[in-house]
């Protein structure tokens, strides 16, 4: 779907995966007006298709856009683009256990020109890609290595917005947390270096027994859908959840007098992650004991029942696209 300046959204039209061609002077190449969202279409046991909260991702698209100075795709033509596509490539949709159908909508700048300004046309465009289950042969913990030297949002920037310049940004971190042995980077926020955000592709979440809380959305962190529906599957689930400030201290001491008992991230890709070990310039830990929880698991379930339509869908998530 293309928009232009005093045209608004028009030409939408489903086409063969192809490559793009670019001008040289796209802006897009240039200035990096760029953003995208990934959600994911579950078979359900009846044979049908759901995918899960896109009016979630569609509203995160457009606060994104806000951000981006790009215009807003109407939440209704956002998710008529997805279902347009899932039932085109219905064939494509996995049909074991967790496996699903992964959509990466997103939008960018098409307009030609050197200028440092919001360009005047842009492309929406959705594309898919068959997903299996994240972990083969079982859950397996993550360890993750806390970035001290390189920040991936600021106050006032653009960590709240799902855009291509956070992801580059935060690939020289992701090598030294690779180079540590690590496998995924853990951000701290950008002015005290001192309290967690999120991972380099999910949100985390910290468990003291039956009391669960995740980073609070400090603005530079993104609001993650999985994070959002866990708050609510583990209210209903009986935990006290909150969403407060958690820093490295509170995280290696709790880990020491034993009150903190799992770490997880969460988000489309992996649905939830256990938080195994962690390591930084100053000190190296193995979170409890370094094995999948059972308040992680209990929760991975819960959720990803709810996806694959094996347990009731009590906050209406699922978005059903008929057989
Ligand atoms: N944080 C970042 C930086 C991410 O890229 C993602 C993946 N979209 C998440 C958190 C988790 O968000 P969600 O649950 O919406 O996938």
């Amino acid at each position: 779907i293309r928009w232009t300046e005093g045209r608004g959204w028009h030409d939408a039209q489903l086409v063969p995966y192809a490559p793009l061609s670019l001008d040289p002077a796209n802006m897009t190449l240039h200035y990096a007006q760029t953003i995208f969202e990934g959600l994911k279409a579950y078979l359900q046991p009846d044979g049908s298709v759901a995918t899960f909260r896109p009016e979630a991702n569609a509203e995160r698209f457009r606060t994104s856009a806000r951000r981006l100075a790009m215009p807003e795709l109407p939440v209704e033509t956002f998710i008529a683009a997805c279902d347009t596509l899932v039932k085109q490539d219905r064939a494509w949709v996995p049909s074991e256990g967790e496996a699903s159908l992964y959509l990466r909508p997103f939008m960018f700048a098409t307009e030609v020109g050197l200028g440092v300004r919001p360009a005047n046309e842009y492309l929406f465009l959705v594309i898919a890609s068959p997903a299996g289950a994240y972990f083969s042969g079982g859950v397996k913990p993550v360890s993750v290595w806390l970035s001290e030297e390189y920040v991936r949002a600021a106050p006032g920037g653009t960590g709240a917005a799902k855009t291509g310049g956070n992801y580059a940004a935060s690939l020289v971190a992701q090598a030294q947390a690779i180079e540590h042995g690590c496998d995924q980077v853990v951000w701290l926020d950008a002015i005290e270096r001192r309290w967690i955000e999120e991972m380099g592709g999910m949100n985390l979440y910290f468990v003291y027994g039956n009391r669960i809380v995740t980073p609070e959305l400090s603005g530079s962190l993104l609001p993650g859908i999985t994070r959002d529906s866990l708050l609510s599957i583990a209210t209903d689930l009986g935990y006290e959840v909150a969403e407060g400030r958690i820093s490295v201290d509170d995280w290696k001491r709790g880990n020491e007098d034993g009150s903190l008992t799992e770490v997880f991230a969460c988000g489309t890709a992996a649905v939830i992650t256990p938080v195994g070990s962690v390591k930084s310039t100053r000190a190296d830990w193995t979170v409890a004991d370094g094995e999948p929880g059972e308040v992680t698991m209990r929760l991975r379930t819960a959720l990803l029942d709810i996806q694959t339509g094996r347990a009731a869908d009590p906050h209406g998530w699922m978005h059903p696209l008929g057989a």
